[in-house]
């Protein structure tokens, strides 16, 4: 068998922030608009921190308007909800995104129910999830999305594909399976109590793994020929002393049974910022009523 093809998500990723580049001149030249993007970090997680320090560079680098907004971990769940009201409210920004996880005092729920559903360049509200399982157009959750752009690419004609998601969250594996629905795949969802799995994950055409355990998702799950999506992130020891990063899928094995395959890192992970900006554009565009 031979060995699947490896999507190359840098590469998508660079060309989509190129397209991002040249829509923002376009709304720049022809409207005088700015897309702007506001970011608010709470404390000090290192992860969080290289994650927002990326935001606000490639933000900058599209030619947009960028804000990082970092507060002591001591902040009051007050003071954070009525920065996000101002940033509401703020004509000059059009995306706002606080980085999860808050700490413990907080709670995700309100602040996500805080972010305008015009703003809210994350798809986390109930409003632009409620929309995105209507059918009706919504600002989506980057890392799906992004997802999506590498299947098309990969698979071309979705339709009637059988997918399996491992991971239910409301920020990967639910607007997962409803894009894939949209595509016109028959979609299952697993999770941790799903029975068999293995078994369900060797049905899949596109098998697209969100759960964060290192390497669970094993070769022999996979259907000769699929697709594989590897969201997973998982930091884990080297024998030298330090860490790697790891996928949710067992990589090695996994390359020699599938399609085409994402590595971890250079999968998933960069089309999630090149997404996050395309949607601040479109939030720019809808906010301005610009045409799309
Ligand atoms: P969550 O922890 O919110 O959700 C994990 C999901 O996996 C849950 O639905 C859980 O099921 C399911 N799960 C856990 N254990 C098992 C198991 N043994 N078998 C089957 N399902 C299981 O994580 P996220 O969705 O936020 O993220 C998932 C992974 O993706 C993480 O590694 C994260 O770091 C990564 N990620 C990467 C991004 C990127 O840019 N590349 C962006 C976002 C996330 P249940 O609901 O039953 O508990």
């Amino acid at each position: 068998m031979s060995q699947a093809r490896i999507i190359d998500g840098k590469a998508f990723a660079a060309q989509l922030r190129e397209q991002v580049a040249a829509d923002v001149a376009n709304l720049k030249a022809q409207h005088g608009l700015t897309p702007g993007l506001a970011v608010v970090l709470v404390g000090e997680d290192p992860a969080s921190q290289v994650y927002v320090r990326s935001k606000g560079e490639q933000t900058l680098a599209a030619g947009m308007h960028s804000e990082t907004h970092r507060l002591p971990a001591e902040t009051s769940q007050a003071e954070l909800l009525s920065l996000v009201e101002r940033l509401n409210d703020d004509p000059a920004i059009h995306g706002v995104l606080v980085q999860f996880p808050v700490p413990d005092h907080m709670s995700q729920a309100a602040i996500v129910a805080a972010i305008s559903p015009d703003k809210d360049v994350d798809g986390l509200t109930v409003t632009n999830a409620g929309r995105l399982a209507s059918g009706l157009p919504a600002l989506t959750a980057c890392t799906p999305a992004g997802c999506m752009v590498l299947l098309k690419d990969v698979v071309g004609d979705l339709r009637g594909k059988r997918a399996v998601v491992v991971g239910r969250s409301n920020l990967m594996g639910k607007p997962m399976a409803q894009l894939l629905l949209a595509a016109d795949c028959t979609v299952t969802i697993a999770h941790s109590r799903t029975q068999d799995l293995a078994a369900v994950c060797r049905e899949a055409d596109i098998l697209v793994a969100a759960v964060g355990r290192p390497q669970m998702v094993k070769g022999d799950w996979i259907k000769p020929g699929a697709t594989v999506i590897d969201v997973g992130i998982n930091r884990i020891p080297k024998e030298d002393g330090k860490t790697r990063l790891v996928g949710d899928v067992d990589f090695e094995a996994a390359k020699e049974v599938a399609g085409a395959i994402t590595p971890v890192p250079g999968g998933v992970g960069p089309m999630t910022i090149a997404m996050l900006l395309a949607n601040t554009v479109s939030a720019a565009k809808r906010l301005n009523g610009i045409a799309e």
